[in-house]
């Protein structure tokens, strides 16, 4: 069996599961083209814990975590089961690489999950385990909860890391208040996104692991880079000699990259 490539999507503001946005469109149209997983492993940005946290339940609730979107976007149920037995298995992996990993309990999806799902498996019928970030661990720490992750990739489970490519939520903020959705893209925050895609296409690990140093307004771009942390898992679970493919790159509010990319 082909290994499937590891993903990392740009979740941007949780109302693209209903707005008719390109990420939208490519989040769909995405799902359709994929070889169907048994199961699927999200490393969300919106899951955040010490350690490594996995999610055990078998019947995961959805979580509608954020505030002021419309009516419509609560009503939204992810119904996937959960998979007790692989965040089992995902927690003993990753404990015998040397990550503080356990597994919890009532901890449903959150939108880092449930949103890009909800576009890509409309019909919620394949299992999801979710894997957390340590908003304080840094890349290396999350590159390598992903390596943990690779060998599932030979077994038709799909790693994906939901996070953004950028995440200055205080600038997005100020859009979506004035419904600018297609403002247009600052150069602080195109010259940042330019960066990772070079590093991402040449496989400059080195450089993608120092990125906050290295990367024109890193800082600007990921205040806080909790949502930045499952593009390393991705990478990660691509393993050595990975090369990263750019499936998709939008802007929303100007300011939210919605790039996505497969690793292989
Ligand atoms: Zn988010």
């Amino acid at each position: 069996m082909t290994a499937l490539p590891s993903l990392f999507l740009s979740h941007g503001s949780p109302d693209i599961a209903i707005a008719d946005t390109e990420a939208h469109t490519f989040l769909g149209k995405l799902g359709r083209e994929l070889p169907r997983p048994d199961a699927i492993v999200v490393v969300s940005a919106h899951f955040e814990a010490g350690g490594v946290a996995i999610s055990g339940d078998k019947v995961p609730a959805t979580i509608h975590d954020f505030g002021g979107f419309a009516k419509e976007l609560y009503e939204i149920e992810y119904a996937a089961p959960g998979s007790p037995a692989l965040a089992e298995r995902l927690a003993c992996m990753m404990r015998n690489d040397g990550l503080a990993a356990g597994v919890v309990r009532d901890r449903g999806f959150d939108h880092g999950t449930w949103v890009p799902l909800h576009l890509l498996y409309p019909d919620a019928d394949i299992p999801v385990v979710q894997v957390s970030v340590d908003p304080h661990a840094g890349p290396e720490h999350h590159h390598r909860l992903g390596r943990a992750l690779e060998p599932l990739r030979h077994e038709n489970i799909l790693i994906a890391g939901s996070g953004s490519m950028t995440h200055n939520l205080q600038k997005a903020f100020a859009a979506f208040r004035c419904g600018e959705r297609a403002a247009a893209t600052p150069a602080w925050v195109s010259q940042y996104v330019d960066w990772m895609d070079s590093k991402l296409e040449t496989g400059d690990l080195e450089a993608l692991l120092a990125y906050r140093d290295r990367a024109p307004y890193a800082v600007e771009n990921h205040p806080t880079d909790e949502h930045l942390m499952p593009l390393f898992s991705a990478v990660g679970a691509a393993g050595e000699g990975w090369k990263a493919r750019k499936l998709h790159s939008s802007c929303d509010f100007g300011v939210l990259s919605m790039n996505a990319y497969a690793f292989e």
